[in-house]
């Protein structure tokens, strides 16, 4: 009989599916659209590989909680745009298939979901480039990423830190030929609610295939919400649709953290603690003569010896300093999310109510809303956007 387990501290990175010797879990979506282990008893044999594999249950240490801080720029503008930040993933990824390797990475499929791929061209490393803001399916990447390894090849494996925690006890060792990227995460929120998300703007824009959390058309401090009917509409930067997190219901639910994975408020991987040879985050500003150019700077968090080795192979292709203030910025757990207190109920409706009815009680597009949007748009059409950034940046820190 198949039996789901719809653990609080399962963070859904699908270890414990990739190792099982019987294949017996398949991971499969809980009432709230997270995908959960369900385990078919019929075939398991209690051998508890699943268990002892779960970095839910003991996540994998490391020892490595000394960083070191860099600020990265990629030369390329083009691959600045398309990132989130300064594109410092797609450098590291670069270099990964030049040593003749294989990057794994989260990607926006044209049905418009987030799933983990392998890719081993240049050219594909496009469709991992943004953050894509709903939990991302790993499928069997863990067993492919280990058969590469195996084998000698370089392997990139990216991912939330529970994902490249899983990575780690599934592999159950480190390999001199893996790079593991992980990202400052707060939260992952629920596909359920992306797809009731995208059925909605569907109804009104027509057949949305692309969409982009982090748009940098109204530049990196006015990133935006943005969809395209085709990814090549994407690099045309032909949009249909762009709103910023004042406004779009999607960045606004998650912003908000009611529509996140319950192990999220808990999550143990996100603190100085990692097994990751590099932590990827944003950084507003630096202050530093000639980085803020408002197209994007990835902070990276370096972890390891193999880590900094790897990052002096990359000079020629990106802009590098040493950020030796930026050390631990985002890498705190107190950072997290708190369980939203109607959580129950809102999950409920997102099975009940219609799209129109879920989005107009949880993120209304109200007059408020369209105020503060019309006013930021014009705030950024003056050209004052950056200064007012500038100011509340101060006030905040
Ligand atoms: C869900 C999520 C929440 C984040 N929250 C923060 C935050 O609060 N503060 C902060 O400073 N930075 C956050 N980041 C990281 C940040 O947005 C950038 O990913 C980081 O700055 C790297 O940018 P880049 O320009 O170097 O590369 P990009 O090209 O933007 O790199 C994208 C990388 O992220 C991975 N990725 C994208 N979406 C997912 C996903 N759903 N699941 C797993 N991996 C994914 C890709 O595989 C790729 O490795 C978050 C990222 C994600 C995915």
């Amino acid at each position: 009989m198949p039996s789901l387990v719809d653990w609080n501290n399962c963070c859904g990175c699908g270890a414990c599916a990739n190792k099982c010797p019987k294949n017996a879990i398949r991971m499969l979506p809980n009432h709230e659209g997270f995908l959960h282990p369900v385990i078919d008893s019929s075939i398991c044999v209690e051998c508890g590989a699943c268990e002892k594999i779960c970095p839910g249950f003991s996540p994998a240490k490391s020892g490595n909680n000394n960083p070191k801080a860099f600020i990265v720029q990629h030369k390329d503008d083009d691959i600045r745009f398309q990132s989130t930040s300064g594109g410092a993933f797609t450098a590291i990824a670069e270099e990964v298939i030049r040593r003749g390797g294989v990057v794994f990475g989260a990607v926006m499929t044209e049905e418009l979901t987030v799933r983990h791929e392998c890719v081993d061209s240049i050219a594909g490393l496009a469709r991992f480039r943004n953050s894509k803001y709903v939990q991302s399916e790993i499928g069997d990447c863990f067993i492919e990423a280990n058969r590469r390894l195996v084998s000698g090849q370089w392997v990139c494996f990216s991912g939330t830190p529970c994902q490249i925690n899983g990575l780690y006890k599934y592999l159950e060792k480190d390999y001199d030929n893996l790079i593991a990227v992980d990202v400052v995460c707060k939260s992952v929120p629920t596909p359920h609610v992306f797809k009731k998300y995208v059925e909605y703007k569907k109804t009104k824009e027509g057949d949305v295939t692309d969409v982009v959390f982090r748009d940098k058309k109204r530049g990196f401090l006015y990133c935006t919400m943005a969809h395209y009917l085709s990814h090549e509409n994407r690099l045309l930067r032909n949009d249909c649709y762009r709103r910023g997190s004042e406004s779009d219901e999607w960045l606004r639910l998650f912003l908000s953290g009611k529509i996140s994975r319950r192990s999220c408020t808990t999550c143990p991987f996100q603190g100085s603690d990692r097994v990751s040879d590099f932590t990827l985050g944003d950084i507003w500003e630096t202050n530093i003569p000639g980085w803020d150019d408002n197209k994007g700077t990835t902070l990276v968090h370096v972890w390891t010896e193999k880590g900094i080795k790897f990052l002096n192979s990359l000079k020629g292709e990106v802009k590098i300093e040493e950020y030796s203030q930026g050390i631990y910025k985002g890498i705190n757990r107190k950072c997290g999310i708190e369980l939203f207190k109607d959580r129950k109920q809102l999950f409920i409706d997102a099975h009940n109510l219609s799209d129109q009815e879920f989005f107009a009680k949880y993120a209304s597009y109200s007059f408020v809303v369209k105020v503060k949007q019309k006013s930021r748009f014009l705030i950024w059409k003056c050209g004052l956007h950056n200064m007012v950034r500038h100011i509340k940046h101060i006030l905040i820190h």
